[in-house]
């Protein structure tokens, strides 16, 4: 049923179940990256994941996961500029609307109330649009809003016009001091799109657009033979490998990270049964988020690489 999100993007789902099983993920997250239906419906897999009466399985036909499926969960709401309004304006997501998500916290909930905030138009998609709309549907999810004669509900990454400064401040105190049964979800193109304070207390994933065929980890799993022992003196063959590689394949240092991620995501799912190693895999995983962070805030790759290596080496 889920043949898209199961074959192309199962490592950020196994990861996030994994997280969710260990309590360990945060209760904001932000999705970053270029196709947004997919990211919407890695969101949509969160909050089935966060719901589900059942094992989570991906075929699981439990009243939560139904609902979420169907798009009509009473728990998970999308906030859009066009979803969920409470006043007439259809420019921005306004200050009001976020009173009234954070106004519904008060009232109790049998469920884990997930909040997806996005940009989202109705619109006629053109024949790029169309595919990814389709690729969409086939994770056996519904978009919000039903399709008004020729247009389609679509969705687009957040930006500080869309979500304005006064609107995500009143956000705040809900993401600083969140309740443990309430998680966020923002939906950008780039990161820095989302208000830094927001960001700050936000675990970022980039949800790539590349299908999972293309991460290759041949080029550096010799370093890993024979993890979770990684050797000293090789540390720093293994980051001028990833930048050689990274180099000379014209790639961004961000797919170098991506792929030692899937490479990691891969290990768990081989080790399932080994709590103490997931353990080590899950902090690994979230030293490599923190490389990513190194990446984007424009610390050369090499140093990047070479703290990633000496903290796999000293851990
Ligand atoms: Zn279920």
């Amino acid at each position: 049923m889920n043949e898209v999100l199961d074959k192309k993007y199962n490592y950020l789902t196994n990861f996030f179940k994994t997280a969710i099983e260990q309590q360990r993920l945060f209760h904001s997250l932000i999705l970053y990256g270029s196709n947004n239906y997919i990211q919407y419906a890695v969101a949509l897999e969160i909050a089935r994941l966060l719901n589900c009466k059942e094992d989570g399985s991906e075929n699981c036909s439990c009243q939560n996961c139904r609902w979420i499926r169907e798009n009509r969960h009473p728990a998970v709401m999308t906030i859009s500029k066009i979803d969920n309004k409470t006043d007439s304006s259809k420019t921005v997501i306004s200050e009001e609307q976020i009173n009234y998500v954070l106004n519904t916290l008060f009232n109790s909930s049998d469920f884990h109330r997930v909040f997806i905030f996005c940009d989202a138009q109705m619109k006629n998609l053109s024949n790029s649009e169309l595919k990814e709309y389709n690729e969409f549907k086939s994770t056996g999810f519904n978009p919000p809003q039903e399709n008004n004669n020729d247009e389609i509900w679509y969705p687009k990454g957040i930006n500080t016009t869309c979500f304005s400064t006064v609107a995500a401040n009143a956000m705040l105190k809900s993401i600083e001091e969140p309740q443990s049964d309430v998680t966020f979800i923002f939906l950008t193109n780039n990161k820095d799109d989302i208000l830094q304070t927001i960001q700050s207390r936000s675990q970022p994933f980039s949800v790539p657009d590349t299908k999972i065929e293309d991460y290759r980890t041949d080029f550096f799993s010799g370093y890993f033979k024979n993890y979770p022992q990684f050797n000293i003196n090789s540390a720093l063959d293994f980051a001028n490998c990833l930048y050689s590689y990274q180099t000379e394949n014209n790639l961004e240092p961000v797919y170098i990270i991506d792929s030692i991620q899937y490479y990691l995501l891969e290990l768990i799912k081989a080790n399932y049964s080994n709590g103490d190693l997931v353990k080590i895999i899950y902090k690994d995983i979230e030293k490599t988020q923190q490389t990513k962070k190194m990446l984007e805030a424009y610390i050369k790759e090499q140093t990047a690489y070479e703290d990633l290596a000496f903290y796999f080496c000293k851990r």
